[in-house]
């Protein structure tokens, strides 16, 4: 310290030393070494603080002068160059040096220190020494390294999991996240993934509502756990994940991100949907199995009670399967219920379900009906479809089946019951001669039965000549004599009795024969009003029934007019009855057919009158002559009071509108006078006379 101090007055020198004493003291408690060195190649120490034995681990006057060991042995081999580079440039360019390398401590460990100092002249301004301090920073060094070991460890964590690692906002982006989860998501890097996705609800959930629910979650909660969801991948494809994660809050409680994980799942939800597949549908077959049944039938009984349906449940089992498959083998066997369950599946609509039981049997769920008659047009469906040939190896095989049937809600309102109903329904199939339907109720099956019959027999009846018209007189109150005929079919089978067009109007209609079957009796009213010419040597009015189907469905303007052309009948002298029913079924087209009929010179009646649920206000625009008031109001007008106001009140509508009013169904002489009493203008009924046929119509006429 005295190298360079020059002579002073004693009273500064007292001073200087009193300092000097107060330097030495706080140097010699520092925590580190202070140092004078030389520039020299052993980094001779002139002078070292006490800080020098913690430090190196030797004594001061060890280091001094070198006396046991170098600074620049003390250094740590590798460190010696460059520290020796950085020292020599601050110094020659007189710049203070700051510096971080290792020594050898006396004990053998390697240590950091931190070095800081700067470079000594004299008064030639010649560079003759350093001057610094050198702490040990071992400890600092190794928190350091330690943490950033750590840093590196997570690091890798996160690089290599294979699980998708993220942090996003809750705003829904993206903050940080790792190769994994661009892989999963299917991008090429994590640059691609940041750079595509900019909203996480949209862009990444199939079903948006997702994230919302994943918020509300976290919310609630705190934390998401095993959050499954769609996703999409980059190119469109659609995968299952799994999320688990937390949110990430600061000191004051602010949300700051959410951090989580995402786990590709779908293999794992793929084979899951594969064993739930295997538990509830058939191997063979693909239809659902017995296991489903009873809970696919407790559905349809809930949907049916809210809607007001029916549900039918069709049990179906293959006419005489076990001996093809005892005489063909199980292959062929097999092959056969195969065609037939994509046959079945093929007749009835997604909403219903199939069964296959086992074996040939099948439970059928028709779902979505509104009445009975929609059960036989699929049943009749599903026994043409299984009857067609079944070619299995080659080979052509013709199956049948018998289905019995029962509804819900009328034959049982629990599975057990309605199965158990169908069960013994298709038994009655199978005695009934089997590839055939059952219904279990009885007094349906009657009907339906009867009605399928009708509808096969009619078939037949006009090639076979089966139907004639009889003819019921109308009487004019004016004359007293008859002033026109009903024509009215009949259908006499070649064997049976006389068949009512009650029972097979209907269904000529339903099935579309009744087109057919008008333009036969208009063609025979037509002959028989020639006939009736010719017999009275002038014309009488022929009325001829015209169903609404005929009306809304066939060109009944052109066939009119292609008979009237045909016959040569004076088409005053034809009129057609339509119920007032047809009207209700689109006016404006229901309006220009009456114009259109009327233009070819016929005339209208309204059959069946006051019995539609039509507004009367539509009568002034329809081109009518008639009103037949319904029978009715007629049969029971002497126990029925209230007809004696009706019957006055549509006299009164239709005299006022300009039509005559015809009454039908006058059995006794009391309803005859009444009715001539309030101004019926003409009559029809038994009290007259019958329908007859047409050799005995001619002969009252004659009379
Ligand atoms: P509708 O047009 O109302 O015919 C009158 C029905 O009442 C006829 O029955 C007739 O026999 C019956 N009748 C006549 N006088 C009396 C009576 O005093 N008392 C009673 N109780 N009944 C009487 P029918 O012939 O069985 O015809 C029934 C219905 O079938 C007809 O009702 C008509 O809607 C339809 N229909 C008959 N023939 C044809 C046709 O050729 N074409 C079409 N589309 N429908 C027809
Ligand atoms: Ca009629
Ligand atoms: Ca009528």
């Amino acid at each position: 310290m005295n190298l360079y101090t020059k002579t002073l007055p004693p009273n500064l020198t007292r001073l200087l030393q009193d300092r000097e004493r107060m330097l030495r003291t706080l140097i010699s408690n520092l925590k580190g070494m202070v140092y004078c060195c030389l520039l020299d190649a052993d980094w001779t120490m002139i002078y070292v603080s006490d800080g020098c034995l913690s430090l190196t681990g030797y004594k001061p006057e060890d280091l001094l002068f070198n006396h046991v060991i170098s600074y620049e042995n003390l250094t740590f081999a590798e460190d010696r160059e460059w520290v020796r580079k950085v020292i020599e440039d601050a110094a020659y360019s007189s710049r203070h040096y700051d510096l971080e390398y290792q020594i050898t401590h006396a004990n053998g460990e390697i240590r950091w220190v931190h070095e800081s100092g700067l470079p000594l002249f004299n008064e030639d301004q010649e560079l003759v020494a350093l001057e610094g301090f050198i702490q040990d920073i071992t400890q600092r060094k190794r928190s350091e390294q330690l943490a950033r070991d750590a840093e590196a460890r997570y690091r890798s964590i996160f690089e290599n999991a294979i699980e998708g690692i993220y942090q996003t906002s809750p705003a829904g982006q993206y903050l940080d996240f790792n190769p994994a989860l661009a892989r999963i998501y299917g991008y090429e890097s994590i640059q691609d993934l940041s750079n595509s996705v900019s909203d996480i609800q949209c862009q990444i959930y199939v079903d948006p509502g997702k994230r919302a629910e994943y918020m509300a979650i976290m919310e609630s909660r705190g934390q998401v756990q095993n959050f499954e969801a769609q996703v999409y991948k980059k190119n469109g494809d659609i995968i299952w994940i799994t999320e688990n994660a937390r949110e990430v809050r600061d000191s004051d409680g602010q949300l700051l991100f959410y951090e989580g994980t995402v786990e590709d799942i779908s293999e794992r939800k793929y084979y899951q949907e594969q064993i739930e597949y295997q538990a509830t549908h058939d191997s063979l077959t693909g239809l659902l199995n017995r296991t489903m049944l009873a809970d696919r039938l407790e559905q349809s009984m809930h949907f049916a009670d809210r809607h007001q349906h029916i549900v039918a449940i069709a049990f179906l089992d293959l006419d005489h399967f076990k001996l093809i498959n005892d005489s063909m083998g199980h292959q062929i066997g097999d092959g056969i219920l195969m065609i037939i369950a994509e046959r079945l599946s093929e007749c009835v609509r997604d909403s219903d379900s199939i069964v296959r039981l086992g074996g040939d049997e099948f439970v059928l769920l028709l779902t979505c009906l509104a009445k009975i008659e929609d059960i036989t047009h699929t049943m009749r469906r599903i026994l043409a479809a299984v009857s067609l040939p079944c070619m299995v190896d080659d080979l052509e095989f013709l199956v049948s089946c018998s289905i019995g049937i029962s509804v819900y809600p009328d034959d049982g309102r629990d599975v057990n019951t309605l199965l158990k109903h169908a069960d013994s329904a298709m038994y009655k199939a199978k005695q009934s001669g089997r590839n055939n339907f059952q219904l279990y109720t009885q007094e349906l099956n009657q009907a339906l039965t009867e009605r399928i019959e009708i509808e096969y027999r009619l078939r037949n009846a006009i090639d076979n000549e089966e139907f004639l018209l009889h003819f019921q007189p109308k009487i004019s109150l004016v004359t007293g004599k008859i002033c026109g005929a009903e024509a009215l079919i009949r259908w006499q089978p070649s064997e049976g009795p006389l068949i009512s067009p009650l029972s097979f109007i209907p269904v000529a209609e339903e099935t579309g024969q009744i087109e057919f079957i008008g333009r036969w009796v208009l063609i025979n009213a037509c002959r028989a009003a020639s006939q009736i010419k010719a017999l009275l040597g002038r014309p009488l009015s022929v009325a001829v029934n015209v169903s609404p189907r005929q009306f809304r469905h066939c060109d009944l303007v052109s066939t009119v007019e292609r008979i009237i052309l045909d016959t040569q009948v004076d088409p005053a002298y034809l009129e057609l009855e339509i119920t007032e029913s047809s009207l209700v079924h689109d006016t404006p087209a229901f309006i220009k057919t009456l114009h259109d009929l009327k233009a070819l010179g016929v005339t209208l009646a309204i059959d069946d009158f006051g019995t539609g649920y039509s507004s009367m206000a539509y009568l002034k625009d329809f081109p009518v002559d008639r009103l037949k008031i319904d029978m009715a109001f007629v049969s029971n007008l002497e126990n029925e009071p209230a007809n004696v106001a009706i019957l006055k009140a549509i006299i009164a509508l239709g005299h006022s509108l300009d039509l005559k009013v015809v009454a039908e169904g006058v059995e006794t002489a009391y309803q005859q006078a009444f009715l001539h009493g309030i101004g019926c203008d003409e009559m029809q009924g038994y009290y007259f006379s019958k329908p007859l046929p047409l050799a005995e119509f001619l002969k009252l006429l004659q009379n």
